[in-house]
């Protein structure tokens, strides 16, 4: 295979694609809200699948309804590098989170299509359901079905707010399909997807090489005090748990800061998400709060030396307040490494492409955290205006859809002719 060279994907043509995806569930503000397994998740799985088939591709989608557009190789003997995304939506979501990914994999197959170009491995564009989480409450999962992370029956049974079923909304749409979720012989995964955080974009960087995302750990904490009169208790007999939460606050955001936080690129992530105040009264001193707690680091060691820090320090806050503090860990996660050889090829490629760029960890969770724990996996950011997404504000450039999507088009095709 020669060196390839002067192999361009289509700027204009990828662009235009974006813009029509981002009309079904378009919102008046210039948003998208293509909510998982509905009818206008159904209009965009179909138009797709219609541009998909436009160009040869064999599409099928599993139990689980990820979809797989298939373009054969000229060896059959090898694994598919899969590549893609997603095209569901958050309610308030943007044109491109997700869907950058899919269309940007969609022009990849078209360029080969024009250029005639057939690949050692095949290759198989992915659209895996229910990357958002927000309609049945569990993000990514489609790829943690597949990725054997989450088990099917107990993913079907989850029910939106009406009742329906992730099993019901499947057979309504018509995308359960007969082969189960569950990986099949795959060589490697390619996701490009929108940086969602402002640090490409402030230091004026084209691309992301993505090595891996955080670890995390989440707690749920309750601080129990004692409900009492706001008029009659003075300040030595309250046991305020409101007051007690906002000092954990305050130490969450605290524990955050340790490593830094003037840079922009400084790591580490505290937040509290979620209060519960009881009673909620305006005239009564609350008794009992619920908050949630979320940290997050590129590090591990990080995440296990505030895992043994965190709660004596809060459970101290709480005491001295006269409260009592129920602190329990719901959700850990180790950092997920990406695989070298397939950072590398993203590497090469923005090298080869002449592209500014920088390495980072992911700090969202993505489809591609998933496949990363089964076989190779790398991501590609690009950057969005002012780090926004999960927003109808959200906003790229056509030039940074293009540079992605050519150094998604390299990083493929280099791990598809690759000698084995
Ligand atoms: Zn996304």
């Amino acid at each position: 295979m020669p060196a390839l060279t002067n192999q361009r994907i289509n700027g204009i043509r990828l662009w235009d694609t974006l813009m029509e995806i981002a009309q079904i569930g378009g919102t008046p503000k210039g948003g998208v809200k293509r909510i998982t397994l509905t009818e206008t998740d159904k209009r965009g799985r179909q138009v797709f699948r219609s541009w998909c088939e436009a160009v040869g591709l064999q599409v099928r989608y599993d139990s689980m309804g990820n979809m797989f557009a298939r373009r054969e190789g000229r060896d059959p003997s090898r694994a598919p590098v899969l590549f893609g995304s997603h095209l569901d939506s958050q309610p308030t979501g943007g044109k491109f989170d997700g869907a950058l990914g899919v269309i940007a994999g969609l022009e990849v197959m078209r360029t080969l299509h024009d250029l005639d170009i057939i690949t050692d491995a095949p290759l198989e564009l992915v659209n895996w359901t229910d990357e958002e989480g927000t309609r049945f409450g569990r993000a990514m999962m489609g790829s943690g079905v597949w990725a054997g992370l989450l088990k099917e029956a107990d993913i079907k049974a989850l029910k939106d707010e009406d009742g329906v079923t992730v099993g019901e909304a499947l057979a309504s749409i018509g995308y359960e399909g007969t082969t189960p979720a569950a990986p099949f012989p795959a060589d490697s995964l390619f996701e490009l997807h929108i940086e969602q955080g402002p640090i490409l974009e402030a230091e004026e960087t084209q691309i992301g090489i993505v090595t891996g995302a955080q670890a995390q750990i989440w707690y749920e904490a309750i601080v129990t005090g004692q409900d009492s009169h706001a008029g009659t208790t003075p300040p030595v007999a309250r046991k305020d748990a409101l007051l007690t939460a906002a000092r954990i606050i305050e130490l969450v955001n605290a524990t955050m800061r340790e490593q830094g936080d003037t840079n922009i690129a400084d790591p580490g992530r505290g937040t509290v998400g979620r209060l519960y105040v009881v009673p909620n009264s305006p005239n009564v001193i609350p008794g009992e709060v619920r908050l949630t707690v979320d940290f997050r680091n590129p590090s591990n060691a990080r995440i296990a030396e505030i895992a043994e820090t965190f709660p004596l320090k809060a459970e101290a806050i709480a005491a001295a307040n006269g409260c009592k503090l129920t602190l329990r860990p719901v959700f850990r996660v180790p950092a997920q490494p990406f695989d070298p050889d397939c950072v590398d090829l993203v590497r090469q490629a923005v090298q080869k492409l002449g592209f500014s760029a920088r390495e980072m960890v992911s700090g969202a969770g993505h489809d591609a955290v998933h496949t990363a724990t089964i076989i190779p996996t790398a991501m590609i950011f690009t950057p969005c205006k002012d780090g926004l997404s999960h927003n109808e504000e959200e906003s790229i450039s056509p030039e940074e859809a293009e540079a992605g999507a050519q150094v998604l088009f390299e990083a493929i095709v280099a791990r598809a002719n690759r000698p084995l």
